[in-house]
């Protein structure tokens, strides 16, 4: 059908991932006509591939782990194999029950679904893939990002991306990842329990960058002892198919043979081919839609949420995005979202939780910084025999006691920081840690019984 449709709608939705969703329905159920288009598959990165089969994953590769402590404790465990299509398999299962769900709360909601490309035509209309033009009082645009392929070099066309991993036909048994971020990072871990022999190669001298150093360091030494090696301070040349492995080039004069590459370099926005210079849609030097503090842009009907804003990139943010749009244009409650203090976690194994400031930040910014930090082995990991290490560290403002910054690496750490974030969104000060009752024997116990600090910086000021 071409042509000008005599549907108008309140809300047009481009993308139907966790920012697009939560929005539309909230919209809906206030009232607005609403309809999303998705031109993949419904639930978005994080549903289909992000967050959930990246965390499905991990599950499976702590297995390794659980097997080792096992002998430890006196448990005989027999032979163990990974069966690579079984989980792949098993994987797919679950994010189709997912993505089902979301259509389905998407129809719950009363929510028009088009299952195509929407472009911008103009202010107030979208087309669709198939001519098909829709006006809308407003548009949000929630079409997420994508992985960028860098660095440029011959023969990138034979490397993936975190897009394919999760299919591979095969399990990759040599793999190089390329990058030092949350992404390289987790694939990194969890292959290398799967038993995969892992290279991780990155321009920078350690991973993670914007990290609390003492977690840098921290993973970086869980990640060796998974057996992941690294090539820091460099980057493939050239990457070479040859009977059936990939030769790869390294800046450093190496050469490594490997089964596949996985470029992990960071992602962006997914503004091309949107129509946004048709309308006048502003974006960054990267790519992304620039928007104020509501998630407005500088067109006063288009709008936008999530990931292709490039605020914080990260499935709650977008969907606290995505409803505190709705609220305000649909349901008449202004309100903005705080994207301060914002909790994260990187599910490597052992896993890293982050909350506020790191040390570094802190310094810069306060004038006196306490410091108390704690490593130590796990109690199950010291039974049978595994050298993992936990690291918690609690930055505290000196001046005030305020707690400015939480970091822990070890078991469990996304769930620990979780209930932490309440702790220093709330501005609790280090007194409210000491105040609290340990519960025993638990590793977070530390967090409340961290006593003695451990270093004291005092910024002179001129
Ligand atoms: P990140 O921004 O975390 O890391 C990008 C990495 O690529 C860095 O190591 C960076 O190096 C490197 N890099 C960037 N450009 C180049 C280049 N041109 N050549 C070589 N190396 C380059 O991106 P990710 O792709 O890992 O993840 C994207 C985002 O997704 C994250 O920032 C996060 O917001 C989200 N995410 C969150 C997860 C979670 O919450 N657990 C999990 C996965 C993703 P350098 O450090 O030197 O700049």
């Amino acid at each position: 059908m071409t042509g000008v449709s005599s549907f108008p709608v309140d809300l047009f939705v481009i993308g139907a991932g966790s920012g697009g969703v939560r929005a539309a329905r909230i919209a809906a159920g206030h009232g607005a006509r609403v309809m999303i288009a998705e031109e993949f598959r419904i639930g978005g990165t994080c549903v289909i591939r992000g967050c959930v089969p990246k965390k499905l994953l991990v599950y499976a590769s702590r297995f390794a782990d659980d097997f080792c402590d096992a002998r430890g404790y006196g448990w005989n465990v027999g032979e163990t194999s990974f069966d690579w299509l079984a989980m792949v398999a098993a994987k797919e299962k679950e994010i189709s029950r997912l993505s089902a769900i979301y259509r389905e709360n998407l129809e719950k909601a009363g929510v028009d679904l088009v299952e195509e490309r929407a472009e911008i035509a103009a202010p107030r209309s979208v087309r669709l893939a198939s001519g098909r033009v829709i006006n809308a009082k407003h548009i949000l645009i929630a079409s997420g990002a994508t992985p960028e392929l860098a660095p440029s070099i011959p023969g990138l066309e034979h490397a993936i991306t975190s897009n394919e991993i999760f299919d591979l036909k095969s399990f990759p048994k040599r793999l190089m990842i390329v990058g030092g971020g949350y992404i390289a990072v987790e694939f990194a871990s969890l292959f290398a329990k799967l038993g995969a022999k892992v290279t991780q190669v990155m321009r920078a001298s350690n991973i993670l960058r914007g990290f609390d150093e003492d977690m840098r360091v921290g993973l970086a030494e869980e990640l060796g002892h998974s057996g992941v090696t690294f090539a820091t301070g460099c980057l493939p040349t050239r990457i070479e198919k040859r009977a059936g492995a990939l030769d790869v080039a390294l800046s450093n004069g190496d050469n490594l043979v490997v089964d596949q590459v996985l470029i992990a370099t960071g992602r962006r926005p997914n503004t091309a081919k949107l129509g946004l210079e048709s309308v006048g849609v502003a974006t960054d030097a990267h790519g992304a839609v620039k928007v104020d503090d509501g998630s407005t842009t500088n067109v006063a009907t288009i709008h936008a949420v999530g990931d292709v804003t490039n605020r914080i990139n990260l499935t709650p943010v977008a969907i606290r995005e995505g409803q505190a749009f709705a609220d305000r244009v649909f349901g008449g409650k202004p309100g903005l979202v705080d994207h301060d203090c914002v909790p994260s976690a990187v599910f490597t194994t052992p896993e890293i939780g982050t909350v506020g400031l790191t040390e570094a930040l802190a310094r810069e910014r306060y004038q006196v910084v306490d410091i108390y930090r704690s490593r130590f082995r796990p109690l199950k990991a010291a039974v049978s025999g595994r050298s993992e290490r936990t690291v918690m560290k609690i930055v505290v403002d000196g001046t005030s006691d305020q707690i400015l910054g939480a970091h822990i690496l070890g078991h469990e750490a996304g769930e620990m920081i979780q209930l932490l974030a309440i702790a220093v969104k709330m501005k609790a000060t280090k007194a409210d840690l000491d105040a609290t009752m340990a519960v025993h024997p638990t590793a977070a116990e530390e967090l409340v019984t961290m006593r003695t600090r451990t270093a004291r910086f005092i910024h002179e000021r001129d």
